[in-house]
């Protein structure tokens, strides 16, 4: 658990996380709307050097970045289920950072996943970090 005060903070954490992760990595995000989940995943592109614009793909749903490994980031929030959606092409080839990770439990249960649980407190948020269970001993 890790006390992130504010939004540089967590661009800062996004940044260092990355490190972590390569393609076939699924991160869960979790968290309210404006818990900082897409600010998040600015400072996991940044970490991997893109420095252009990192929209919320709340109405488009996906938006695929050329960086390596490639960041596929998708917002599942208006969606009901992402079945059909197509994000296990990207399994293989891309580092997957979702929003709203509930609607793709049958596909990608939470267990096999990076899970980011972000909460709103007072003072910023605060951020719970748990790896996929094969990391476990
Ligand atoms: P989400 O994608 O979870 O809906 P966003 O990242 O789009 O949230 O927005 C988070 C908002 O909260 C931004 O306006 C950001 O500036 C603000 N904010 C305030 N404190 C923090 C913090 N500690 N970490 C991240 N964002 C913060
Ligand atoms: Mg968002």
């Amino acid at each position: 658990m890790i006390e992130i005060a504010d939004e540089q903070a967590m661009r800062a954490f996004g940044r260092e996380l990355v490190n972590n992760w390569r393609a076939g990595d699924v991160v869960r995000l979790i968290g309210p709307l404006g818990a900082g989940k897409t600010t998040l995943v600015r400072g996991v592109l940044e970490g991997l050097g893109y420095d252009g614009p990192v929209r919320s793909p709340t109405f488009n749903l996906i938006q695929v970045y050329a960086t390596v490994p490639p960041v596929l980031h998708a917002d599942l929030y208006r969606l009901k289920s992402a079945t059909g959606l197509g994000l296990e092409d990207f399994e293989s080839t891309h580092l997957l950072l979702v929003e709203w990770p509930d609607r793709m439990d049958d596909l990608f249960p939470p267990e096999t996943a990076w899970n980011i649980d972000i909460e709103i407190v007072e003072q910023g948020r605060r951020v719970t970090v748990s790896p996929p269970s094969r990391y476990s001993p």
